[in-house]
């Protein structure tokens, strides 16, 4: 496995419009070093703590991600440097993030994340949420987080069709979203969808940011 290529393999491949976020998750400082070698600058993490520990012995040019489900309880560790947040998923989160953005005085941007696949075990909003969310009183307040776009995960599934269209959903969301609450707001500019295994689905649908990682860095091996 050579990381640097992997990356370049992926990069290329991209439009000039997409980043690519390199999922790290599991995977050793070591690895990550050596794609920030190769210019890679955009990581991802599901893990809080893990992210911390990576942070803190990495480059402070990285701009670190969290991509998976995070609690209310574990926003305080990872608000002092976190890039993008792309799973926020309840207005009580959110609220959480605002205030920890207050106390380190500075602005979280943030992903709505929706629930695209049919799967229940996976997270994120309806539309029906999001809006009730974008309506309160409470985020109307806010004034550290901002929200740039939306985030969503497709089944995992050999059926490309359902695929297609599970991120065709995801982003009329974003278009309706982003026409009735972002209207001339060009900060609401990020659809990110696609994985290893659907990048090249997801951004012909319009993806801006794609997360991959086994592709990168190898198969995940999880002890127990
Ligand atoms: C792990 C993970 C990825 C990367 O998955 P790969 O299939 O290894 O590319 C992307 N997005 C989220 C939310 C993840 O948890």
């Amino acid at each position: 496995m050579n990381i640097q290529e992997n990356i370049k393999d992926i990069v290329t491949s991209l439009p000039d419009k997409v980043r690519l976020v390199a999922v790290s998750k599991t995977k050793p400082v070591e690895y990550i070093e050596e794609a920030y070698a190769g210019g890679q600058r955009v990581f991802g993490e599901n893990r809080p703590q893990e992210m911390v520990a990576k942070y803190s012995v990495l480059p402070k040019d990285i701009e670190w991600h969290m991509i998976g489900q995070l609690q209310v309880k574990n926003v305080k560790y990872i608000a002092p440097f976190v890039s993008l947040i792309h799973s926020v998923d309840s207005l009580k989160l959110l609220q959480k993030i605002e205030r920890e953005a207050i106390k380190n005085e500075r602005i979280i941007a943030c992903l709505l994340e929706f629930r695209i696949a049919e799967e229940e075990t996976k997270s994120g909003m309806t539309e029906e949420e999001a809006v009730l969310l974008l309506d309160s009183e409470e985020y109307r307040k806010m004034s550290h987080v901002r929200i740039v776009g939306v985030m969503g995960i497709a089944t995992n599934s050999n059926d490309n069709e359902k695929i297609r269209l599970e991120f065709r959903h995801l982003h009329d969301i974003f278009v309706r979203l982003r026409d009735k609450y972002f209207y001339g707001n060009n900060d609401f500019c990020e659809l990110s969808m696609g994985m290893s295994g659907d990048y090249k689905l997801a951004v012909k649908e319009g993806s801006t940011l794609v997360r991959i990682g086994s592709s990168i860095f190898g198969e995940r091996v999880y002890n127990k």
